[in-house]
């Protein structure tokens, strides 16, 4: 038996968090995660961080939206390398965001009415300012504005938060997990003090294996969509009327010079009805419409299917902030959020805590190999040209 103060079960922007802060604050924790490190949800986000402006253009103006306020500020300092985890090796792929009305008058108004709600740090850019496929687009007049609000590399976000602990992070396959802290990982039998599940979809192996019943988690679907290359980056919210951005698209640098653009927001989730080949032809049209000036029908194209894995909600709906729920010494945490790292983190310091644990002095390595960071969802997608997709 190899005992350890704290074991986290994976490898996602929350795990990796939590793993830095007990590390840093000088517990012996070790990480297992069951596959690649960030390989759900983590890797496949937008890695955007919200201020909760996205919740105010949506009029969501909700426990949500003030709880998510503190944490661009915690970035920020985390990503200068004065916070709670250096983390400036980071790469940033835009310093701020976009708002744009992607459709029409009433869209203009909804820009106007969440840039009002959110002034102190949204500009309204000039002409000359806005990014370069708006300055193209043939017939555009609306207004433009900017966020302060960063766009995050994740996979260079994760190498940030692993390099300092790589040797506590292991690949292995849970088996077992007892409430009194001990675990089966591919047969080596490990006991803690504390045990963290921050699995993601995961988070379900744990409630299984604890024999609980209740409904304690919820998934909520997404199929976004990928498209390359795109000559321009951008990194922006086409508003409309409607609660959710009409779409939400981050740029990633492609091996042609050009960007794959991954397109999020109303459109991954009005796409969860439709078979791959209808969710591309839609953002087609969808970006046909929006860029006219660009031929999206001779792009490439590709789709993401996957879920946001959540604590349950009876409404179904996206959690307040940063979540933990504790049985015992073993505890499930979802942040939420990837902008939620930082209050996830509080949360877990919090909890080992409350169960007074005192930091030992590290044991010998884990006989597991270690777990090495995933991949994107457009470096693993299978790519296709569209049939018929011109916009009508
Ligand atoms: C498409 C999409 C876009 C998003 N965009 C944004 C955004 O722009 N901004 C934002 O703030 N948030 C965004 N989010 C939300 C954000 O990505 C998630 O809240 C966050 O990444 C969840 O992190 P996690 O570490 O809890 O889970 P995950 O990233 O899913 O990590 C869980 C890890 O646990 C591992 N695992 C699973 N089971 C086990 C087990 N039994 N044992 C060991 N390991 C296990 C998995 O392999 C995985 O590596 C987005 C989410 C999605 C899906």
């Amino acid at each position: 038996m190899i005992n350890r103060d704290i074991i986290i079960f994976g490898g996602g922007i929350a795990g990796l968090w939590a793993l830095r802060r007990l590390v840093d604050t000088g517990y012996d924790a070790v990480l297992i995660e069951k596959d690649k490190l960030g390989g759900d949800q983590t890797l496949a986000s937008q890695g955007m961080i919200h201020g909760g402006q996205k919740y105010a253009i949506t009029g969501q103006v909700n426990d949500h939206a003030r709880s998510i306020a503190a944490m661009p500020e915690r970035w920020e300092r985390c990503l200068n390398g004065s916070g709670d985890i250096d983390l400036s090796a980071t790469k940033i792929l835009s310093p701020s965001q976009i708002m744009w009305p992607a459709g029409g008058m009433l869209s203009d108004m909804a820009v106007f009415a969440a840039a009002k709600l959110v002034q102190d740090d949204t500009v309204k850019l000039e002409r000359a300012a806005w990014p370069e496929i708006l300055k193209g687009h043939p017939h555009f007049k609306g207004s433009v504005y900017l966020m302060k609000e960063e766009v995050l590399d994740s996979k260079s976000l994760l190498a940030a938060l692993a390099a300092p602990v790589r040797s506590r992070i292991y690949k292995g396959s849970v088996s077992t997990l007892d409430q009194d802290g001990s675990v089966t990982v591919d047969n080596v039998t490990i006991r803690a003090k504390a045990i963290f599940f921050c699995a993601g979809q995961g988070n379900e192996d744990a409630l299984r294996f604890l024999d609980i019943n209740d409904r304690k988690t919820q998934r909520r679907p997404l199929k976004q969509v990928m498209v390359s290359s795109v000559p321009f980056p951008l990194y922006a919210h086409g508003i409309v009327g409607n609660p959710k951005p009409r779409m939400t698209i981050t740029s990633h640098p492609g091996a042609d010079g050009g960007f794959v653009w991954y397109l999020g927001g109303d459109i991954a989730e009005k796409g969860v009805g439709l078979s791959d080949d209808e969710q591309m032809a839609f953002a087609c049209r969808e970006l046909q419409d929006l860029f006219p000036q660009i031929d999206w029908a001779a792009k490439d194209y590709a789709v993401w299917s996957g879920d946001r894995a959540e604590p349950f909600s009876d409404k179904g709906a996206l959690p307040p902030g940063p979540y933990l729920h504790s049985i015992g010494n073993i505890s499930l945490g979802w942040p939420a959020k990837l902008t939620f790292a930082p209050g996830f983190g509080d949360l877990v310091m919090e909890r080992v805590k409350d169960l007074s644990i005192t930091p030992t002095t590290s044991g010998e390595a884990l006989p597991l190999p270690h777990a090495e960071i995933g991949q994107y969802p457009w470096e693993k997608a299978t790519w296709k040209k569209l049939n018929n997709a011109r916009s009508a």
